[in-house]
């Protein structure tokens, strides 16, 4: 996997800067670190200023796996031009049916896990995410939960940094959403920034030329063609990103004026 803030990356970064793209992120571990405790995650200021400076001159979006009203608080006053939560289920798939099939879900792995140390369910409203960063049996946990999902139907488990998601398997991925924002925004072109194994629905779109897939931390199954090696480089890539859409702004106005001197 290469860079994508390796010099010689420019050049596949500028087609995308200067063309109807839509940005793109994942909130943990993309935007903001990685903690032990979920609710404490937060941007660095840093990010926060770059990012809203980002927004100003890009369509930009978070997708994100916590719930909507959870990830919309701690992007508020951005500009973002849209949230998703629940890994694409929210906001358009908010509905009673996976509600309520998520909801009986729940007293099953709850019965399963409570002996386990370590471990706790977040229930999302529309998905479950079984945390264990604290345990200290993570395979067990690991197999309980596929063992239990393995029993119902209409499940998709997908497995994380140290949590386990269980989502409605006909309900829409990040890639979905991904696809479904760049439509509405009329972008042409999408750069999508994740580091786990949700955002591989995205990188698995798989369009050369229309979307740049970029992973936070090497890792050699990705389907992303693109690192960034560390989360604090989100910083880096996003002064690029403005870098170049500002460099485009002044050659266009150049070129305006250009053509309309007498
Ligand atoms: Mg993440």
């Amino acid at each position: 996997m290469k860079s994508i803030l390796a010099e010689a990356q420019r050049g596949v970064i500028t087609p995308f800067a200067w063309s109807q793209t839509l940005l793109a992120f994942d909130f943990d571990g993309t935007l903001a670190p990685i903690v032990d405790d979920p609710p404490k995650a937060a941007m660095r200021a840093s990010t926060r200023g770059l990012l809203a400076r980002a927004a100003a001159l890009y369509p930009c979006v978070v997708i994100s796996g916590r719930a909507l009203s959870d990830v919309s608080k701690r992007v508020k006053g951005l500009g973002l031009k849209g949230v998703i939560g629940n890994h694409g289920v929210e906001p358009w798939r908010a509905t009673k049916q996976i509600h309520r099939r998520v909801q009986d879900w729940r007293p099953l792995f709850s019965q399963v896990l409570q002996r386990e140390p370590g471990v706790m369910i977040e229930d999302k409203t529309y998905s479950l995410a079984i945390h264990f960063r604290r345990s200290r049996a993570k395979k067990r946990v690991r197999d309980l939960v596929m063992k239990v999902a393995a029993e119902l139907e209409d499940v998709r488990v997908i497995g994380g940094i140290e949590v386990v998601n269980v989502v409605p398997a006909d309900a829409p991925h990040k890639g979905i959403a991904l696809e479904r924002e760049r439509a509405r925004l009329r972008c042409d072109t999408a750069i999508y920034v994740g580091d786990d194994q949700t955002d591989e629905d995205v990188f698995a779109l798989d369009q050369p030329g229309r979307l740049l897939g970029i992973r936070v931390g090497r890792k050699a199954s990705s389907r992303a063609e693109f690192c960034l090696p560390s989360q604090a480089d989100i910083d880096a890539l996003i002064r690029i990103l403005i870098g170049l859409r500002a460099k485009w702004t002044r050659l266009g106005d150049l070129i305006a004026a250009v053509e309309h001197a007498p």
